[in-house]
Parts: structure tokens; sequence; C-alpha cells
């Protein structure tokens, strides 16, 4: 049961106003949505959208197919074309592993906090034996670990390793790239699948540069759009993987999406068509600000989130779930205890107009909350919603050390390296 909010003590401040002052929200005013996906929409994004249905079978729609499957390539860093999916980043985990899987095989999944376990239970209900290395909620996939789990197969039987970039409920970002070594190193052929779904667009991706031979993402967070469609760059030794297997179910299949004979074959039918306006404008987004500027302005963002949290928590409960150097641009975990991650979340919502993301995967959900900063986000948001944040410790008395805010400010004016 979620904690009955405390009362609120809050500053009267004329006469009369004690009066009226029960029926008072701070919250009415454009509302701020900082959950880790889905994330805030652009206007530019939704306007898109606001148009009558389009012809599916020629004109626009049909043009600008093209051009979003090869700007995909350029946002996922490869020169793989994408397979486009009408799903979420559910649909991904099981279109990826629909097309490399046969019953019998065996996935190795490092995992680190929620999300690579919900991988593991897919693949499970394909048919697969799955290797689970679980490295906790507090620390990143350790790539000797999976190198030594990789030497131990001396019959290749792991035929692929599923790894998360970044895990949303504990804000953990892994090195997929040391997974790339460490397959290499122990000469094993199993294919290496990334999950990318929280961080695409907001922490640095490469999946060419990386080794990575299956990408996977969804639409609703760095990328800007509404839910409901989801993506997978796939390499050429994966598509190896695909040819070999004597069957894939024709709707997951990506062999059509990624060579479609006819428009319908990219996306296994009718065509996502407002879905596809929004990804548009938002890729041009994405273009015009040019995607290193991009992980730039996460980076500074995050470590703007980070110090405000690290000022709060010199006096007090609050705790940085993720470890330095593996702290996510894209979300941000923080622990509270004593049901005040709930307490919080309810404040600065009915209070200041703030959604934070609940403490997904924790072992007592409640004491935590989470941050959302990926996608549509710039220096006034993240600094409104830390505002918002120090305002709620403040009127639950949650002991914390004020200033989070000023530490946070000085990062966005580049006075701090934190
Ligand atoms: C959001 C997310 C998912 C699940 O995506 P849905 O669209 O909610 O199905 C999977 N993996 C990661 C890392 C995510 O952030």
């Amino acid at each position: 049961m979620a904690p009955a909010p405390r009362p609120v003590k809050a500053a009267v401040d004329g006469p009369g106003v004690a009066s009226y002052r029960h029926a008072m929200s701070l919250a009415h005013g454009r509302p701020y949505l900082a959950i880790p996906g889905p994330s805030v929409l652009p206007d530019r994004v939704v306007q898109a959208m606001v148009r009558p249905a389009p012809n599916i079978y020629e004109g626009e729609l049909v043009e600008i197919t093209a051009g979003i499957v090869r700007d995909l390539s350029a946002v996922a860093r490869t020169t793989a074309r994408a397979a486009i999916y009408i799903a979420n980043g559910h649909g991904m985990w099981e279109a990826a592993l629909a097309n490399v899987l046969a019953p019998g095989d065996r996935m190795l999944v490092p995992a680190t906090g929620r999300f690579g376990h919900g991988w593991a239970e897919v693949a499970r209900a394909l048919g697969a034996e799955v290797e689970l290395i679980d490295f906790g909620r507090r620390t990143a996939l350790d790539a000797n670990r999976v190198a030594d789990a990789l030497a131990a197969d001396k019959e290749y039987r792991i035929k692929a390793v599923l790894a998360v970039c970044v895990d949303t409920a504990t804000g953990i970002r892994n090195d997929v790239a040391a997974l790339r070594s460490a397959l290499d190193a122990a000469g094993h052929p199993a294919l290496l699948m990334a999950d990318c779904i929280a961080s695409l667009g907001c922490d640095p991706f490469e999946m060419d540069g990386w080794g990575v031979d299956v990408t996977l993402a969804a639409s609703q967070k760095g990328l800007m759009s509404p839910p409901g469609l989801g993506f997978l760059w796939v390499g050429e030794r994966a598509r190896a993987a695909r040819d070999r297997l004597d069957g894939v179910g024709p709707y997951w299949d990506w062999r059509p999406r990624i060579d479609p004979q006819g428009f319908y074959q990219h996306f296994g039918g009718t065509a996502p068509t407002h879905h596809l306006f929004a990804l548009r404008a938002a890729l041009d987004m994405i273009a015009e600000e040019g995607l290193e500027a991009i992980w730039a302005r996460h980076a500074t963002l995050a470590r703007a989130v980070w110090a405000a949290a690290e000022t709060w928590g010199a006096e007090g409960p609050l705790r940085l779930n993720a470890p330095r150097g593996h702290r996510s641009h894209a979300v941000t975990a923080l622990h509270l205890g004593a049901g005040d991650g709930e307490r919080l979340r309810r404040w600065c919502a009915a209070e200041g107009g703030v959604t934070l993301g609940l403490g997904l995967g924790m072992e007592v959900p409640e004491d935590n909350f989470r941050i959302g900063h990926m996608g549509h986000l710039n220096a006034h948001m993240v600094l409104g919603a830390l505002g918002v944040i120090e305002a709620g410790l403040a009127a639950l008395e949650i002991p914390h050390r004020a200033g989070g805010v000023t530490a946070a400010a000085r990062v966005c004016a580049g006075a701090e390296s934190a």
C-alpha cells in the first residue's frame, strides 16, 4: 500500500490567504513528465501528428520512409539497416530472439537491475536455456565474469550474449564494448545483442564501433516519439544466424522488414502512419542538433542531477543508486528509505506539477524514485524538476542538505565538472 502523504506546511503570505490556502496546489501550469519513458514529446513532434490519415500506398508517407531508415542507422552509428516494428520494447526483446533462437539454444545474460531479467524471461519463454549472471542492483556488469562463462563454453552452445546498455530501473550504464572484447578474446562466435531502449540518443552508443550484432530500441525514450514503434538494427553476422534458422514467425521475421519488396513489408501490414510523421520530426530535430551535441547535453544535464543528489545526500538518507562511472545520462535512480520515495513522488506531482518515476524493480519500490532525463530536455526542465524535488524534501521534512539546485545550476553554468 502506498504510504499516506505527510501534511504539508506552507507559508501563509498575506492577510486572508489562510482561509483559502487549503484549496491551493502549485501544480497548475505546464506539467512535466520526468519519468524514464515515455519521455516528453516535443511540440514539433506533436504537431507532425495533427493531420488526417494519409494514403499508405503512395505519396508523402512512402517517400519519407527511406529517409527514416537512413537516419535511424545514423542514430545507432551503423551501416546496418533498421527493421521497424509496430511494437514497444518488449516486442523488440521477442523480435530479436525470434530471429536467431532455436528451442534449446543457450543465451548468456549478464543482468544488472531489472531489464536484463525481463529479457531473459522472454528468452526462456521462447524455449532458450538461459545462463544468467546476476550483478544485482548496485553494480554494473563485469566483463571478466562474462569472459569466464564464455571460456567455459567449449562447445559454443551459447548463441548470443544479451546485454542491456542502460538498466532503466537502477540507472546503471553497462560497458557493452567490453563484452565484444570478451567475445573476441575467447574467440567465441556468439552474437552480441544490445538493448539500447533507454539510452539510444542519450548515452553514447556505437553499434559498429563497439561490434554489436543486434541493437534494440523503441520510439518513446531518447527518440522523443510516442510509444508504439520498435527498432532492430541487424548486422551481417546476425543476418547469417537468421538464415540458418528453419523458420521464423512471419510477423517477427526481420528479413522482409529490412529488405522489403513492397512498401507494406516494411511494417508487416499497414504502416504506423502518424508514428512515422512523429518520428520524421524527431529525427529532423536530432539531425539539426547533432548526435554528439545531444550526447553532450545529456551528459551535462545528468551531471546536474547527480550534483543535486550528492548535495542533498550529504546530510540525510538520500543516495544515488548507480556507482560513479556507471551512471546513465538518461535516467537516475535514487534511494530515500522509509516510504519516502513514494511520498516525495506524490508531493512533486500534487504540489509541483512534476511526475517522477517510481522505484521500479527495487527491493522496496516505495523507498525509491527515479528521474527520467532523456530526450527533449533542457536546463530549465532539469533545474525546475530539481527545484520541485528540493521543495518536496523540505515540505516533507526529509533530512537533506539544502543547496542541491545551486550545485546543479553550477554544472549547467559550466563552473563545475562533477
Ligand atoms: C523501457 C525499456 C524496455 C521496455 O520497453 P517497453 O516499451 O516498455 O516495452 C526494455 N528495456 C529497457 C532498457 C527499457 O528502458
